[in-house]
């Protein structure tokens, strides 16, 4: 039995305010294994609402959200924690590296919390680090510092970082959006070919030529989402 990656059925956020703000209304979104959505919106129309959701950083105010099948409303804070390390990767706009930590480090600090910190369960995780940056092309950069780093390259250290847990989704709040136009190209390909490779892929976007480059595009507008119609 195969479940959805991930199940909205009338999903809402109301921000408790005064005054409150309806971030999300009622929202109906079905995201399948394998699937490259964008979401576009203008500013202020609840996309980084609707990605804290999918990505268990936030509950909604209601509705029902089921993750790989899970009913997440029933889960604990640590439980949400834990299929968070396990079944999301995140990628924002500004790379959230830290700056004192090379590259290997910060894609390996990802797993800090699921995998221990034994001297056999660090050891490992390095390892894995370095298959991380390996598959997103930084091999030869895995001892570098992200202040010694271009952007694109930050972007792959965090893109590298989100892949660490094996994810079944990855969610990308405006990846490109602090790269120049040749370097968000060459992060796109790289995020795309993860597709390609099966990973289940949401991003954001409020370039419609970017948006234009997934299987299924959904606009958020005041809150309310609606699917475009596919090209
Ligand atoms: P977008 O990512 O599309 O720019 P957001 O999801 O960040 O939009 O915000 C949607 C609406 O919710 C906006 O009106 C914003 O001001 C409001 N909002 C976002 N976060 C909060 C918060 N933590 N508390 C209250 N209002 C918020
Ligand atoms: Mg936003």
């Amino acid at each position: 039995m195969s479940f959805p990656v991930l199940e909205f059925s009338g999903i809402s956020l109301t921000y408790p305010g005064p005054p409150p703000i309806h971030a999300l209304r009622s929202c109906d979104l079905v995201v399948e294994r394998g699937d490259y959505l964008t979401v576009v919106g203008p500013s202020g129309s609840g996309k980084s609402s609707f990605l804290n959701l999918a990505g268990l950083l936030d509950r909604p105010t209601g509705g029902r959200y089921l993750l790989d099948g899970l009913d997440t409303a029933v889960l604990t804070d640590r439980e949400r924690a834990a299929l968070r390390g396990r079944r999301i990767g995140f990628v924002f706009q500004s790379f959230h590296l830290l700056p004192h930590r090379s590259a290997t480090e910060n894609v390996a600090l990802a797993s800090l919390y699921t995998a221990g910190r034994g001297r056999h369960e660090t050891a490992h995780r390095r390892a894995r680090a370095w298959e991380a940056l390996a598959r997103v092309g930084l091999a030869h950069r895995m001892d570098s510092l992200p202040t010694h780093m271009s952007g694109g390259e930050r972007q792959r250290v965090a893109i590298a970082r989100a892949l660490m847990g094996e994810p079944s989704l990855l969610l990308c709040d405006e990846p490109t959006g602090n790269l120049d136009s040749a370097t968000a190209q060459s992060v796109l390909t790289l995020i795309e070919e993860l597709n390609d490779n099966g990973m289940t892929v949401i991003l954001i976007t409020h370039d419609l030529q970017v948006a234009a480059r997934a299987h299924r595009t959904v606009a958020i507008r005041d809150g309310v989402l609606t699917e475009t119609v596919p090209r």
